[in-house]
């Protein structure tokens, strides 16, 4: 499925913008509940990898719940119509003030990152007259081989609670009485391109099982969180991989009766969808390089200066079909403001409109206002 650029519609608007091909969103949901559907499969999606109210309408209606990482996120989530019982919240630092937004939300379930947080939200639910429904979540200790600054499943990221506390931490929340452990959570990282880390993560939680039923706790619910990686260097006719991950689980996870599995799927879910589209100011032609000088950059997407990641980059307009090579920048005052370098591109001039692929996930939703810029308008296929 190819995403289709209307240039002429462009022409009208003020760059630079997010583009949205909701065609493309609706076969990636048709996929993912094609894939689901038999299984006793929960897909909640990460919120925090793009919350613009249009998308979300359509993974609403996909049957879709919410991972939510923040009260903000969670109120977004509500006023788009999600049900509170398709909700789960994660976080390392919830406050108390997000904690009671929860409890008084009725969400379906926190994920606890910390024996301190379990303790809070004991507290705070005996404050409302509640027992609040909790899933610990566990640092597995596997390596997701993905960028460092998005893997999160290590003993020494801050993320979850290491596998030598977990005993303890459990028999805390088996003897709190205003919490109740229903459920067992994992997410290991993001951007992940290869199914061994979740194999790896499927007998881990095997062996878990074993030893959280000895100890007393009931788990309905195994959340193995999200981090379903895209192919960023083919945004066209790339839906992601849903069903060699989704039959990974089914195939190697040992459910109990009455078992659900949890996913908690972001860019996946979204990451194709969108791209950056943006118009060359300059041409500028320098000693050793020719850079072309985009109106859109780091505010707008982040994730080359802060991951080092590629995103595919297109001229749309090329007035003919002689090439050069170039580096593409933005106009912020950062030298990490940078999309690619060496990127062969037709000959590019003032006024083309580029596209930077890929930019659904962790693009508008990592938005700054730096150099005191203006955030982008959102636009759509339909
Ligand atoms: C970020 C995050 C996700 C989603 O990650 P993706 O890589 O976008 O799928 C899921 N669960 C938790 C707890 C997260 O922090």
């Amino acid at each position: 499925m190819k995403t289709i650029f209307p240039i002429e519609k462009f022409r009208e608007l003020e760059t630079p913008f997010y583009y949205y091909d909701l065609d493309l969103l609706s076969a990636t949901l048709k996929e993912i509940n094609r894939c689901v559907s038999g299984h006793p499969f929960v897909v909640h999606y990460a919120i925090k990898a793009n919350s613009n109210p249009r998308l979300l309408s359509e993974i609403r209606e996909a049957g879709l719940g919410i991972d939510c990482v923040s009260k903000g996120e969670l109120k977004v989530a509500m006023d788009c119509g999600f049900s509170p019982r398709s909700i789960v919240f994660a976080g390392v630092a919830k406050t108390d003030s997000e904690i009671l937004a929860g409890i008084d939300a009725g969400i379906r379930c926190f994920n606890v990152e910390s024996r301190e947080e379990l303790h809070i939200i004991d507290q705070l639910a005996a404050s409302r007259g509640k027992i609040a429904d909790v899933a610990i979540r566990v640092n597995p200790n596997i390596d997701a081989h993905t960028h460092k600054y998005i893997t999160t499943g290590l003993n020494e990221n801050k993320f979850g609670v290491d596998m030598e506390m977990l005993d303890s931490v459990i028999s805390d929340a088996l003897s709190l009485p205003n919490v109740n452990l229903i459920g067992l959570h994992f997410h290991i990282g993001s951007q992940i391109t290869t199914m061994d880390a979740y194999q790896i993560l499927c007998s881990r939680i095997n062996d878990l099982q074993e030893h959280v039923a000895q100890l007393g706790a009931k788990i309905e619910i195994i959340n193995v969180g999200g981090g379903l990686g895209i192919d960023y260097d083919n945004p066209d006719n790339s839906i992601p991989p849903f069903e060699e991950y989704f039959n990974t689980f089914s195939q190697l996870l040992s459910l109990r009766p009455g078992q659900e599995v949890h996913f908690e799927l972001g860019r996946s879910v979204v990451g194709q969808c969108g791209s950056l589209i943006s118009r060359v100011i300059f041409v500028k032609e320098g000693v050793k390089k020719r850079f072309v000088m985009l109106d859109a950059g780091m505010t707008e997407l982040i994730r080359p200066a802060l991951y080092q990641a590629h995103h595919v980059i297109q001229n749309l307009t090329p007035q003919s079909g002689d090439t050069a090579v170039y580096d593409v920048v933005g106009p912020i005052c950062e030298s990490s403001d940078c999309f690619g370098e060496d990127e062969l591109l037709p000959v590019s001039h003032r006024g083309d409109f580029f596209a930077l692929r890929s930019a659904g996930a962790y693009g508008e939703a990592m938005a700054s206002q730096y150099n005191c810029r203006r955030l982008p308008s959102s636009y759509f296929s339909e």
